[in-house]
């Protein structure tokens, strides 16, 4: 059960009264995209991926602020963000009412020498994330190649943007797999903490939560700031700040946390057995799976 939906971008302060004219559904085996299109030649392009629970698009205002501040980075038009909602909302109401759902959202620059941004949402079922959830990841550490501070230094690698132009992430991923592990935490190669190549890092040390701080070098996750919130919410400490690589060890627990896969705690850390925390994983995964906005 697929969903897709392609938008004709309205400039970021267009007023429209009927929004749904600006996007028609495409039948899933229908063709829906130019071959000259730059997201697919270049991977120029932005995108989200928000999860659907249970009918409810999570986090829609978090992923669509994002969503602008990666097109921002990259010089593309700005997003409508009504116009997303409104699609956001017409696909969520095309899929069943029950189930986890990926959502992918794509601004693309768009067909070279084209008149406008292509643009297009597309909706799937997400893959099942029970075991993981629950048993939790072993996860190896790789240098990301670049300092920490790289983003002020060097803003045409534009990171902080949520760009198309994941196949050094995914190229990780699969280290991480010939290392034996099932996901990698980036470090910098000044000796700081990042982030995951799909998700955000969060460790415990005692009672305090911290995260790398979003210097511009890592993305922002929207996930990672709702369960900050709701620990902040339930009188737990949390903090954003420079994390060095030795105090990944030295933690009583660490997550990665993403929109679709959630919280997976880490079992083991380079070979080495962590501490996890079964209840407390059950905890935010529990949290998270609650309708948000
Ligand atoms: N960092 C990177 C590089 C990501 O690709 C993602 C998500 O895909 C995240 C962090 C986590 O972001 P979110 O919690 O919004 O899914």
């Amino acid at each position: 059960m697929t969903v897709t939906l392609l938008l004709e971008p309205l400039p970021a302060d267009a007023r429209i009264d009927d929004l749904a004219s600006t996007f028609r559904e495409v039948p899933a085996d229908a063709p829906a995209l130019r071959v000259g299109e730059l997201s697919t030649q270049r991977g120029d392009g932005v995108f989200e991926t928000i999860s659907v629970t249970d009918g409810h698009a999570q986090e829609t205002g978090p992923h669509l602020d994002r969503l602008r501040n990666s097109a921002v980075i990259c010089e593309l038009p700005e997003p409508n963000l009504a116009q997303w909602r409104a699609a956001i909302a017409a696909a969520v109401a095309l899929l069943p009412a029950r189930g986890e759902f990926a959502l992918k959202l794509v601004l693309s620059r768009g067909v070279e020498h084209g008149p406008a941004p292509t643009a297009w949402l597309h909706a799937a079922p997400a893959a099942d994330f029970a075991r993981v959830r629950e048993q939790g990841i072993s996860v190896v550490t790789l240098d990301r190649g670049y300092a920490h501070d790289a983003a002020a230094k060097a803003p045409w690698l534009l990171l902080g943007a949520k760009t198309l132009s994941y196949a050094t992430n995914m190229a990780a991923l699969r280290e991480a797999r010939r290392r034996g592990a099932d996901d990698t935490i980036f470090v910098s190669s000044d000796g700081f903490v990042m982030e995951g190549p799909t998700s955000s890092v969060i460790l415990r040390h005692g009672e305090v939560y911290s995260t790398p701080a979003p210097s511009g070098a890592i993305l922002h996750g929207t996930t990672q700031m709702s369960l900050f919130d709701h620990l902040a919410e339930t009188g737990r400490t949390t903090e954003y700040r420079d994390v060095r690589v030795e105090e990944l060890s030295t933690a009583d627990a660490v997550w990665l946390v993403s929109s679709v896969r959630l919280a997976a705690g880490v079992t083991e850390l380079d070979g080495a057995v962590f501490p996890y925390d079964a209840d407390e994983t059950r905890a935010f995964n529990d949290y998270l799976l609650t309708p948000r906005d």
